[in-house]
């Protein structure tokens, strides 16, 4: 019997035993795992390549998390192979069968939970916190979508008449490919990996340079819960070798990718093109960019306005599609707010988070603390510094909270996003200017409503132009099942991970009527 579905919870690190075990957590990778070499995995193969990503701590940028053996292009041909090989069997498996791997992985992840939280502190500069929210997230995909798929196993209902007999199901497309982000290392890796596979379609998973070492290990977890050889193949690689390679393949049937919105664009652009040999039309799911605004209306709860702005804004150093880079305040509490964000920034310890528990960790890389750095000097000239703005890129990436005041909204680092510890405020007159504002991006992922009128609450639901929309609380941190995720406009294909829809992106609906 399969319970229903329940998200994970989060681990209480004020629980002096909770510390304690991530601690041991860390200390056993440090003595462990660091500096490994990891091989790719093709059809249950291990193959160590001789050139290899070197993946570092970004808050202690001399450590070496691992080694991990690049693809090149026949590696990519032969998981096409070992794919369309597993695809035999792995789509004959009931959607029961097929789910029963992916709960098995939860518990399995469940039981090790701060072991795989811990590397992500390690390899993505994740706090603590954040870390175990994005390892419940992983485990929260598996037993959604396992669930997800046992009900479109059984199809749906259909019309009926008297001389005919019909119905309507669901098929796997075919093997594709999965383009993971870094920022949430392990759950966005393993929902864009599980939600193909339950769905019957084998997976050719490139993860992030990045971040290689932790999605390593949802392929570990995934083989000891009883995933066919094939099913999964991990190859980390250059994207400039292999990323190209992977979406213009003619064997590719989807492509499931999250990450910038140049990266998204250009894999619908070439997915679009029928390759010779190619007798079906590839499907992309893209999930790109954000430039998301919290808004607070002049009669709201002015501390709940500065927590939620500083948290969506700060946590894990800004680095989530979903995070505040705008804050858009009626001009009655515009000083009020902004005084409010800036105690609780105050607040914020920035550190090595494989050592101690630090609110921020540093930025994933060189090239995004460069950017960031850039943007935070743009920033200068578009507004007021109130808080933060140092860079310190000497032990780790370390970009400490920055708050902006009076910007233009339609300035450069109101309307780009920067992935990044940043945020720019700006002042309206009333709730519909607020409004106004908060829609005039390119964007249209996530927004928040910090007010305790309802008629404008009622007026924004529909007039706030973003695929996830929050009232009263921070515009990051979506539960799987609870807030599909996904959004408008170039933010992406809206394909709503951890909603009851996602799914159908990696299935093929069949009709099949008989004549009684
Ligand atoms: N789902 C995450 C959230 O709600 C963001 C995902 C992303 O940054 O890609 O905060």
């Amino acid at each position: 019997m399969v319970v229903s579905y329940k998200h994970e919870p989060f681990t209480d690190f004020t629980n002096p035993e909770n510390h304690q075990q991530y601690k041991d957590a860390l200390s056993r990778i440090r003595r462990v795992d660091l500096g490994k070499e990891y091989p790719l995995v093709i059809g249950g193969k291990r193959i160590y390549t001789d050139d290899k990503l070197e993946s570092y701590n970004p808050s202690n940028i001399s450590q070496l998390i691992g080694r991990v053996s690049k693809a090149k292009k026949e590696h990519v041909d032969q998981a096409m192979d070992a794919a369309y090989e597993a695809f035999k069997t792995w789509r004959e498996w009931t959607a029961e069968e097929r789910a029963g791997v992916l709960f098995k992985t939860a518990a399995i992840v469940r039981r090790r939970k701060h072991e795989f939280s811990a590397m992500m502190s390690y390899e993505a500069g994740k706090p603590w916190g954040q870390s175990d929210a994005d390892t419940a997230e992983a485990i929260d995909f598996l037993e959604y979508y396992g669930r997800q798929m046992i009900e479109l196993g059984k199809g749906k209902k259909i019309n009926e008449r008297s001389f005919e007999d019909n119905s309507y199901f669901y098929q796997p497309i075919g093997p594709g490919v999965t383009i993971p982000p870094w920022n949430f290392a392990f759950a966005i890796v393993c929902g864009t990996t599980v939600g193909p596979i339950v769905a019957g379609n084998p997976v050719l998973l490139k993860p992030s340079e990045n971040t290689p070492v932790i999605a390593y290990k949802l392929i570990e977890v995934l083989e000891e819960a009883g995933l066919p050889k094939g099913v999964i193949n991990f190859l980390p690689g250059d994207p400039g070798e292999i990323g190209d390679y992977l979406v213009d393949h003619p064997r590719t049937h989807f492509i499931n990718f999250t990450g910038s919105r140049d990266t998204g664009t250009r894999i619908i652009e070439r997915a679009a093109v029928v390759q010779e040999g190619q007798n079906f039309l590839k499907r992309v799911v893209a999930e790109m960019g954000g430039k998301d605004t919290i808004i607070v209306d002049d009669d709201a709860d002015l501390d709940l306005a500065a927590e939620s702005i500083a948290n969506s804004a700060f946590a894990f150093q800004g680095q989530k599609c979903s995070a505040c880079s705008r804050a858009i305040i009626h001009e009655d509490v515009y000083d009020e707010v902004l005084k409010k964000t800036v105690a609780y920034a105050e607040k914020m310890t920035v550190g090595d988070v494989a050592t101690e528990d630090y609110f921020l960790g540093g930025v994933i890389n060189q090239k995004q603390f460069d950017k960031i750095k850039n943007y935070i000097e743009i920033g200068k000239k578009e507004g007021e510094l109130v808080f933060g703005g140092d860079p310190d890129d000497s032990k780790g990436y370390y970009i400490y909270p920055t708050i902006f005041g009076n910007v233009d909204p339609e300035a450069t680092i109101m309307q780009e996003e920067i992935f990044g510890p940043v945020v720019g405020f700006a002042k309206a007159k009333n709730f519909d200017a607020l409004l106004e504002i908060a829609n005039n991006t390119n964007y249209g992922l996530t927004g928040a409503v910090i007010s305790n009128n309802r008629a404008h609450l009622n007026k924004a639901r529909y007039a706030f132009h973003v695929g996830n929309l929050y009232f009263n609380r921070g515009c990051t941190a979506a539960i799987v099942g609870y807030h599909p995720f996904g959004g408008f406009k170039m933010s992406g294909t809206n394909a709503k991970a951890g909603g009851p829809d996602y799914l159908l992106n990696f299935l093929e609906a069949k009709t099949v009527s008989e004549i009684l």
